[in-house]
């Protein structure tokens, strides 16, 4: 009766692992992405040689053997190390917070002398605000205070975290912070995980293999011709927007987005790293990303002669903008609970990826769910 098993709405990592998976599972699958280009958010563009990450540094990490020989068994990874740079007033911190950071910021160059200075800036705060030492932080400002103390708060959070998510680091979730790890040894990896790197060749690649063999139509939007494609297939799967879904019932759900401002120079390394912050409020943009560097290392990166640099902006989204990270603050989560009331009535419609769930999801997290699903 159906002409498809699968229609599948969007074809970022969710949709094309979906489509991957259901394909194994000899179903027929349609996907389609209002985009001009397949990829969602990890898409890449190539130029000179570069992999341009169009839509935000992407860095795949995961501790997760399974979900790591899945994207290995697609295409090959590099074993590139996230390692950033903060710039603050033109001070330079390493990231994440770890002895070579605490070094830059008080000179201290033990552990010891480390969790001391902490300790007593966490001290002085609690007392600030008449805390005691077991109740957990209420906001991002707390719980960042209570980590790395406040002179680095001050410096290497406050300005970058206000900047990026346009609201006080006391009106923000403490959770946000509890992404980046501390340390108290020398080692500047921005992730903890088992695995990390970047595939060869860049993103597409890995989108592409996921989605070989699969019928897929871009410049489509489900929303424009709603009846048609609820009709062409058994199931659906949608990642899109869970709001727009029910036509915003009970009111529209908030989002940061983010915009670049790309330049092409000609010299063959620019900053150095693929990526340096911004802390300081004073600076307009919050990152500057040298794409070259995911994927160039050594006399490569000389080799080319060109380099592309993204400088990142942060912004309130509206209607006309990508909608790029959740507010997982109070009021939005609230409002996703009505609409999640109604996604989990679906019998014919699984939502998923970080529109659909309205979720901070980073890649891995989505591979893994979507490996752990029954496709029948
Ligand atoms: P998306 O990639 O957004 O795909 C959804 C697709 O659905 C899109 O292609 C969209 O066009 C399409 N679509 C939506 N509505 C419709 C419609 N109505 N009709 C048709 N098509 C539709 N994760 C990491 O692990 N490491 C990182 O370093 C990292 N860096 C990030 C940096 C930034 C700036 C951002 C924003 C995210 C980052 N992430 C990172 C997270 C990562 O981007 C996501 O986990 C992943 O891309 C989500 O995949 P998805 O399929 O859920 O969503
Ligand atoms: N953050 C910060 N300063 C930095 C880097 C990160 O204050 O130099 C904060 C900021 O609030 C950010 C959060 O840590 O939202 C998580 O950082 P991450 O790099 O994981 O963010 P993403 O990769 O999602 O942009």
């Amino acid at each position: 009766m159906y002409k498809f098993d699968y229609l599948i709405v969007g074809s970022g990592l969710f949709g094309a692992t979906f489509a991957y998976k259901a394909k194994q599972a000899n179903k027929k699958c349609l996907v389609i992405d209002k985009r001009d280009h397949i990829g969602g958010n990890i898409y890449c563009e190539n130029r000179h040689g570069i992999n341009v990450h169009k839509y935000g540094a992407h860095i795949f990490h995961t501790s997760n053997k399974k979900v790591w020989d899945f994207v290995n068994g697609i295409v090959e990874f590099n074993r590139y190390t996230n390692s950033p740079i903060a710039n603050y007033k033109g001070q330079l911190f390493n990231l994440p917070f770890n002895m070579n950071t605490f070094y830059q910021m008080w000179g201290v160059t033990t552990p010891a002398e480390a969790i001391d200075k902490i300790n007593t800036q966490r001290k002085e705060m609690l007392d600030k605000i008449s805390l005691s030492e077991t109740k957990e932080p209420a906001n991002l400002e707390e719980q960042a205070i209570s980590l790395i103390g406040v002179d680095l708060y001050e410096k290497l959070i406050k300005g970058y975290t206000e900047k990026q998510w346009g609201r006080k680091c006391t009106e923000l979730p403490s959770f946000i912070i509890k992404r980046l790890p501390v340390r108290f040894v020398y080692d500047n990896n921005y992730f903890s995980d088992k695995y990390q790197g970047i595939p060869i060749g860049g993103y597409n690649k890995l989108i592409e293999g996921l989605l070989k063999d699969v019928e897929v139509i871009t410049n489509t939007d489900f929303f424009e011709n709603r009846e048609y494609w609820e009709q062409i297939a058994e199931k659906i799967v949608f990642t899109g927007k869970i709001d727009e879904f029910y036509n915003y019932q009970f009111g529209k759900l908030e989002y940061r987005t983010v915009y670049f401002e790309e330049e092409e120079l000609d010299c063959s390394n620019y900053q150095g790293n693929a990526v340096v912050n911004y802390t300081d409020k004073d600076i307009p943009y919050t990152r500057v990303i040298e794409h070259k560097h995911f994927e160039m290392f050594g006399e490569d990166v000389d080799r080319c002669k060109k380099t592309i640099i993204s400088k990142e902006y942060s912004i309130e989204w509206n209607e006309n903008l990508e909608p790029y990270y959740p507010i997982n603050d109070f009021k939005n989560n609230e409002l996703h609970q009505k609409y999640k009331s109604l996604s989990d009535k679906e019998s014919r419609v699984i939502f998923g990826g970080r529109l659909a769930e309205y979720k901070y999801y980073d890649m891995a997290p989505i591979i893994e769910k979507v490996l752990n699903m029954d496709i029948d």
